[in-house]
């Protein structure tokens, strides 16, 4: 499409402007949780309060949904496979569910939740679910009633919260998926457990100090295709990595100095959003796409949370803890770490890396076991949404899931129930994008080697770049022109399933433990 007609190219400005106050509240929230000191905390609750009151009211001011309505009815925009219709489709959906919600209802959620998070944080101290279950109780009369409002009486509730992280996603047919992949992980997982001899793992913690960590996790990232020119890698207590805006993508991590691959596979965690963040279609063209710039656009955006993940859990896992990629990491690690890794191989790396050990906490979780954690976590929140399980029932329920699929005895509500916060948020619908994620990266990953035999040599010589290209070309410059089910149908072919993730698992776990 060449020339635009004037209503959407007023539409384009607004969501510019939109996205200007995003990446200003974006920026706030970075600096706080890395340069910012204690003492300007009050001062920026207030004006992180004030950003969002602004965003609101733009993103539900009427003469944006004028716009919206007036290109929606504009058949010149609308029709094909363009970016312009994709554009007005989804800024269509985003304005509806931003104004179907009752003002009331907005804030009793708000007020709930606070105070439930309060409620959690004690309650997980104490190890007594008995002083949370009264908020969580109210969490979930409140976000049954926001599901209602969204889904308009149709379908399951729990489709109508699961949008907003993956669009279009039915638990149905998220349960078709994870029911085979939880028994065959859980199978593998504790075949292991029984037969299984680990590998030896004391390389991860020698001493290394964190001036060294830092010094290698950039030369990673940079090899890999990280943009230093459009991005930053500073220290934060939380890890997270922040799409600014164009030309200025932010990623964080910690060091510890008696575990140095953690900070190593936090950066190439980080560094796999930031490479979707940086292969968007913003600001000037950069090369990998002829699409127009789409700042502030969703053509601009990332599609899903599970996409998302699914580039960090690559990079992270299939990448950063192959062979391949320590057979040209090690020499340079060496140089950059010092003689105190110096007795290593690749292949001592490579298997020390991988692991498969059930463990209480999900966020300790290694590769092998993770997905088994939030299948658990899944299967509970649908349940509890729909009504079919009571909250008070929910303790033993969660302990009966880890002894049938993960083996273990769970000796407190600490490290059981009461470990994740994100039911006092009112995060329901937002575990399954983690396992999303690694479905998606196995699904690529296996059609990226099939698609190019050589790509393991290629990560052997350090050559990252047709990797990188293929996620640019397959994933990245799309934002959500595309529901992130059809973008893996078009990525690979083949709908979303479990095999691709449960081969992987096995190829690469069974190996390490001598199996
Ligand atoms: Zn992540």
């Amino acid at each position: 499409m060449s020339k635009h007609p004037e209503h959407y190219i007023a539409l384009s400005d607004l969501a510019r402007k939109a996205s200007h106050l995003r990446s200003v509240a974006a920026l706030l929230g970075w600096d706080q949780e890395t340069y910012m000191p204690a003492g300007g905390a009050n001062a920026r609750a207030e004006q992180v309060a004030l950003m969002a009151g602004l965003q609101h009211e733009m993103l539900t001011d009427k003469k944006l949904g004028d716009l919206i309505e007036s290109c929606a009815a504009d058949t010149s925009l609308t029709s094909g496979d363009t970016p312009e219709s994709a554009n007005i489709r989804e800024m269509r959906k985003d304005f509806n569910k931003r104004t179907k919600l009752p003002g009331e209802l907005v804030s009793a959620l708000a007020e709930a939740t606070s105070r439930a998070q309060h409620a959690w944080k004690d309650a997980r101290e104490k190890g007594d679910f008995g002083a949370f279950k009264p908020w969580l109780d109210k969490v979930l009369e409140l976000t049954r009633e926001k599901a209602q409002c969204l889904s308009d009486g149709k379908g399951e509730l729990y489709d109508a919260l699961i949008d907003d992280y993956e669009p279009d996603a039915k638990a149905s047919e998220i349960e078709a998926i994870f029911t085979p992949l939880k028994d065959q992980i859980s199978n593998l997982v504790l075949d292991i457990k029984e037969n299984g001899k680990a590998p030896n793992r004391e390389v991860l913690n020698r001493p290394i100090k964190p001036v060294k960590q830092e010094a290698f996790g950039k030369f990673v990232a940079e090899a890999c295709g990280f943009d230093f020119s459009r991005g930053r890698l500073d220290i934060t207590t939380h890890p997270f990595c922040e799409g600014v805006g164009p030309g200025d993508t932010r990623m964080t991590t910690r060091y510890r100095e008696a575990s140095w691959t953690d900070s190593l596979f936090g950066i190439m965690h980080e560094m796999g959003h930031g490479l979707y963040e940086q292969g968007l279609p913003l600001g000037a063209p950069h090369g990998q796409s002829d699409l127009p710039d789409q700042t502030g656009l969703p053509c601009g955006e990332a599609v899903s949370l599970g996409i998302h993940e699914s580039q960090s859990r690559l990079w992270e896992n299939a990448v950063g803890c192959s062979l391949p990629f320590w057979k040209w990491a090690l020499p340079h690690a060496k140089e950059h770490l010092g003689s105190v890794i110096e007795d290593q191989t690749p292949e001592s790396m490579a298997s020390a890396i991988t692991t498969a050990e059930p463990s209480l906490i999900r966020v300790e979780a290694d590769e092998g076991t993770y997905n088994l954690h939030i299948m658990i976590r899944f299967e509970l929140e649908r349940a509890l949404l729909a009504g079919d399980l009571d909250t008070a029932d929910l303790p033993a329920a969660w302990n009966d899931a880890y002894k049938t699929y993960l083996g273990l005895d769970v000796p407190s509500d600490k490290e059981g129930v009461l470990q994740d916060v994100h039911w006092s948020f009112g995060l329901i619908g937002y575990f399954p994008t983690y396992t999303l994620g690694n479905l998606y990266a196995a699904q690529f990953w296996a059609t990226v080697h099939e698609e190019n035999p050589s790509l393991d040599d290629q990560i052997a010589s350090g050559d990252f770049a047709p990797l990188l290209m293929w996620f640019r070309e397959r994933i990245h410059q799309h934002g959500r022109r595309y529901t992130p089910a059809q973008l893996c149908e078009k990525a690979t072919g083949k709908p979303l399933s479990a095999e691709p993730l449960v081969k992987y698992l096995k190829d690469k776990l069974y190996p390490v433990y001598g199996m």
